[in-house]
């Protein structure tokens, strides 16, 4: 194991919701430690580069839509196996297939509305933290 550093955004259906302090407690309290932080609202042109990957899919206009909708948090956090760790506290992509008490499965409304975002590897968490962040902002 090694002390990692992965990307997550609280998605604007859990803002809205004043869900921000449930969802980062509970980061911490499983071992991730936040080291920036950024409450944003996303234009639509950031949201499509940073889901640029899924460009092709049906879904991907709405996504970009929904992501730019209302405020996000964006977050870096770190910790041991610290991308893995967060995939497993987010559980599945669609709340009607994650496991008990993952946040998603606590508090995702749909597959697109799922209140939380995280890195699916530590060189797209690479990636995706730069895109947002300057080093000189990660403490
Ligand atoms: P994850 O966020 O679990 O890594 P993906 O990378 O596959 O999932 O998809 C990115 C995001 O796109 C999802 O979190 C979700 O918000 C949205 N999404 C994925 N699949 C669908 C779908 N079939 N319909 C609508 N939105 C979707
Ligand atoms: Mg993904």
């Amino acid at each position: 194991m090694a002390v990692q550093q992965t990307f997550s955004i609280i998605k604007p259906d859990a803002t809205e919701r004043n869900l921000v302090g449930k969802i980062i407690a509970r980061f911490e309290e499983e071992g991730l430690r936040v080291v920036a932080i950024r409450k944003t609202q996303l234009s639509l042109r950031e949201a499509e580069g940073f889901y640029a990957v899924h460009r092709e899919r049906k879904f991907f206009g709405e996504l970009c839509a929904y992501m730019a909708s209302s405020p996000c948090v964006l977050l870096v956090l770190e910790g041991e196996d610290a991308v893995l760790r967060n995939r497993e506290i987010m559980g599945a992509t669609d709340p009607a297939d994650a496991a008990p008490n993952t946040l998603r499965a606590l508090y995702a409304l749909d597959k697109g509305r799922n209140s939380v975002h995280g890195s699916d590897s530590p060189e797209n968490a690479a990636i995706e933290i730069a895109y947002f962040f300057r080093g000189t902002e990660l403490h």
